[in-house]
C-alpha cells in the first residue's frame, strides 16, 4: 500500500498550482466583480480555458479518452489530488474543462452516446466550447428517490415528446448551455427500475422553458440552478442514451466518478478554510492571547485537520476502487464519501467562519460562500440521508450473510 503520489501525479500537481497562483487567483476579484454585474460567463474564465487548453491541462478528469479527443489520460486516483487543489475557487475547475455537470454529463456520453451524439454533443463538451445540463429533479415529487420521477417522454411515431417541470438543474441559465440530459418516464407499465430513460434536448428546442433561477440560501449562482420546464418538447428518438429503461442504471453510472469529484473540490476548499483559520488565529488577539494559544481554537485546528485527512484518504481509496474494480464495486465506498465530506466540510468551514467572527459572515472572505456550497452538498446528488440507508443496508446484508459469526466473541459475565 502506497500512501505517495507518483511523480507523475507530483508534476501534475505543480502544474496545477502554478497556473492557480499564476492566473486563477489573480483573477478572481475580476471573475467577482463581472458576476455582481450580472455578465455571465466572464471573459477571463474563456481567455483562461484557451491558456489552460494550451498547456494541456484540459479534460484531467476523464480516464478513457480517444485519441481523437482533446485532453490528458487520468485516472481517478491521479485526477483526484489535482481536483482538489482547483477546488480552492469554485469556478476554477471550468477552466480545465473539469466543472461539474459538464464532467458527468461528458462521462455518460462517452459510455453510452452512439457515434452521431458523440459527434453533435460529446465533441463540443470535449472542446469546451458548450455546456450542459442534467435535468432529473422535479419540484413534486421526492427525487432523492429517481423512480418517483414523474416527467414523460412519450414515444410518438419517430419522436420522443417530454411533459414535465424539473427544478436545481444546474447550469441552465448559462447561455453557452445546450444540451440537457433529460430523465423521464417512457414506460408505466415497465418494471419500477425499468420505467425511467434517458433522452438528449437541446435547450432551443420549442417548449423548452428555463423559468427562474433558483437561488440556494438566497444566493444566486451565475450559472443558475434552474427550475425549466418541459411541455411537448418533441425529439427525435435517436436523441434516446443507451436504450428505453436504461435511466435509472444510466444515473447510477453518472454520479460514481461525479462525487469524488465534488468531495475532492470539497476538500480543497477545506484546506483552504484551515489555511484561513491558522492565519487568523496567528494574528488576531483577545484577552491578551493571540486566537490560537486560546485551547478551544487550537481544538478547533486539530479536529479539522484530523477530520480533512481522515475524509482525504476515504476519498482516495475509493478513486483507487474505482479505478482498480470499477464504479459498481466502489458502490459502498461512493456512499460513504458522500455522507462523510459534506459533514466534514460544513464543520471545518463553520469553525473557520467562527474563528473570523463577524468577517466571516461577511463577502470579505470566501467563507460564507463556501458554506452556503457545503450545505447545499448535504443534499446535492443525494441527501445524506439515502447515502447513509444505502450503507447500512450493506452492513445488514454482509451480517445477515454470516449471522452468527460474532457469537464466540461474546462475553457472558455472571452478576
Ligand atoms: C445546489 C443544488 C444543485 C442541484 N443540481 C441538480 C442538477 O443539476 N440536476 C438535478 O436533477 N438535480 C439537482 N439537484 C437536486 C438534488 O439532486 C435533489 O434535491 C436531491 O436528490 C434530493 O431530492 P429532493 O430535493 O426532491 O428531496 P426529497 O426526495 O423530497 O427528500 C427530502 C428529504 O427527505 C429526507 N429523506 C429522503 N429519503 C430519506 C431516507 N431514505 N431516510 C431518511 N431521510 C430521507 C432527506 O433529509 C431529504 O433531504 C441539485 C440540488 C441542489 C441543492
Amino acid at each position: 500500500m502506497h500512501f505517495e503520489f507518483s511523480p507523475k501525479v507530483k508534476e501534475m500537481q505543480a502544474r496545477i498550482r502554478d497556473f492557480m497562483d499564476r492566473y486563477v487567483v489573480p483573477a478572481n476579484r475580476e471573475w467577482l466583480r463581472d458576476v455582481e454585474k450580472g455578465v455571465h460567463p466572464p471573459q477571463v474564465v474563456e481567455d483562461l480555458k484557451a491558456l489552460a487548453k494550451s498547456e494541456g491541462l484540459w479534460n484531467l478528469f476523464l480516464p478513457a479518452l480517444h485519441d481523437d479527443e482533446p485532453g490528458t489520460r487520468l485516472t481517478n486516483i491521479e485526477y483526484a489530488p489535482l481536483a482538489e487543489i482547483m477546488g480552492r475557487i469554485h469556478w476554477a475547475s471550468e477552466v480545465f474543462n473539469c466543472s461539474a455537470p459538464d464532467t458527468g454529463n461528458m462521462e455518460l456520453l462517452h459510455m453510452f452516446a452512439t457515434p452521431e451524439q458523440r459527434d453533435q454533443w460529446l465533441k463540443p463538451l470535449l472542446e469546451g466550447k458548450i455546456r450542459s445540463c442534467f435535468a432529473m429533479t422535479e419540484p413534486d415529487v421526492a427525487s432523492s428517490d429517481a423512480t418517483n420521477i414523474c416527467t414523460t417522454i412519450r414515444p410518438d411515431g419517430n419522436d420522443y415528446v417530454i411533459n414535465g417541470r424539473k427544478w436545481f438543474i444546474t447550469g441552465a441559465a448559462d447561455p453557452r448551455c445546450k444540451i440537457a440530459i433529460v430523465m423521464g418516464n417512457t414506460n408505466p407499465d415497465a418494471e419500477v427500475h425499468r420505467r425511467q430513460s434517458m433522452v438528449l434536448a437541446p435547450m432551443d428546442t420549442p417548449g423548452v422553458e428555463v423559468v427562474r433561477n433558483v437561488s440556494i440560501m438566497n444566493h444566486h449562482s451565475p450559472e443558475g440552478h434552474c427550475e425549466v420546464l418541459f411541455r411537448n418538447v418533441r425529439v427525435p428518438k435517436r436523441n434516446l442514451l443507451s436504450e428505453e429503461g436504461s435511466g435509472f442504471a444510466l444515473a447510477q453510472a453518472r454520479l460514481g466518478p461525479g462525487r469524488i469529484h465534488h468531495c475532492m473540490r470539497s476538500i480543497g476548499e477545506c484546506e483552504l478554510a484551515i489555511e484561513l483559520m491558522c492565519e487568523r488565529a496567528l494574528e488576531r488577539k483577545t484577552f491578551g492571547m493571540h486566537l490560537h494559544e486560546h485551547g478551544v481554537v487550537g481544538e478547533w485546528i486539530a479536529r479539522s485537520r484530523c477530520e480533512v485527512e481522515q475524509a482525504r484518504l476515504l476519498v482516495l481509496k475509493t478513486a483507487w476502487l474505482i479505478d482498480t474494480y470499477g464504479v459498481k464495486a466502489a458502490h459502498h465506498e461512493i456512499s460513504m464519501i458522500k455522507a462523510v465530506v459534506p459533514e466534514v466540510h460544513t464543520t471545518v468551514v463553520n469553525r473557520a467562519i467562527q474563528c473570523f467572527g463577524a468577517a466571516g459572515l461577511s463577502p470579505d472572505t470566501p467563507l460564507a460562500d463556501m458554506w452556503t456550497w457545503g450545505r447545499a452538498l448535504h443534499i446535492v446528488d443525494g441527501p445524506d440521508e439515502v447515502h447513509r440507508r444505502s450503507i447500512a443496508r450493506q452492513e445488514i446484508k454482509k451480517t445477515r450473510e454470516t449471522l452468527g459469526a460474532s457469537a464466540a466473541y461474546l462475553t457472558h459475565r455472571s452478576r
